[in-house]
């Protein structure tokens, strides 16, 4: 088994619970526009924008598409389906979401105990997909920036997961290495395939424990599983 001293963390739907927070934000958002006097029921809207935002995300993830656009598409492409054509409200409640939804502050359940219990014995990190920005005003406003000595995002990185070179260049930063890091995430795509590209142990977390085939070192299904092998 191996020794660790750096532990890192993905952020989206691993710490920072971003399904709950992205709801509450597109049921302020709805209200804000008064999309529902245009017949647009909120649930269902928001069943929809989190179907293509995942789709397109996974379009940015590959290059395929910019983040401008992709931040822009998720909501024309949602409207399109309640027939409301309008790229000019597609635009404004892309602006407004994303002023919203940093602000939210829903972690997953004992994210702070576990933080709290890792930190005394390991250097945390984070590396995230998300915009700069956003994920730095995530961290603060949830109040989990202080357990953190590094956050390498994409944007400083050059580098997406599951790419090696984010990896690489978190290695770098934190000057840890391969042998004494391990990774925790909720995606099998961009951060089990990513910490494994390096050859990297990793935690997938799975709270809603889905079926899959991916081999893994661990998995866990809540955050409190950690101090069983942490
Ligand atoms: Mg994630």
């Amino acid at each position: 088994m191996r020794q660790y001293a750096h532990v890192f963390f993905d952020l989206d739907e691993t710490l920072w619970d971003f399904k709950r927070n992205s709801v509450e934000t597109l049921e302020e958002v709805l209200k804000l526009y008064k999309l529902e006097s245009k017949g647009v029921n909120t649930s269902l809207f928001s069943e929809r924008y989190h179907y293509h935002n995942s789709v397109y995300w996974g379009l940015f993830r590959k290059g395929m598409i910019a983040r401008e656009e992709l931040r822009i598409i998720r909501f024309t492409s949602t409207l399109k389906e309640f027939e409301l054509t309008d790229n000019e409200l597609a635009i404004r409640m892309s602006e407004s979401y994303l002023t919203l939804l940093p602000t939210k502050t829903k972690l997953y359940d004992d994210a702070h105990e576990i933080l709290s219990y890792l930190q005394a014995k390991y250097s945390l990190h984070i590396i995230t997909n998300g915009f700069e920005e956003v994920q730095i005003m995530k961290l603060r406003n949830s109040g989990i920036t202080a357990y953190f000595k590094y956050v390498i995002s994409s944007e400083m990185a050059g580098s997406q997961k599951p790419n090696r070179e984010i990896f690489k260049y978190a290695f770098n930063k934190t000057n840890a290495s391969v042998l004494d890091s391990i990774f925790i995430g909720d995606s099998i795509e961009a951060d089990i395939q990513g910490a494994k590209s390096v050859g990297m142990d990793h935690v997938l977390f799975n709270p809603d424990r889905i079926q899959h085939l991916e081999q893994v070192t661990y998995e866990i299904n809540a955050l409190k599983e950690l101090k069983t092998f942490l």
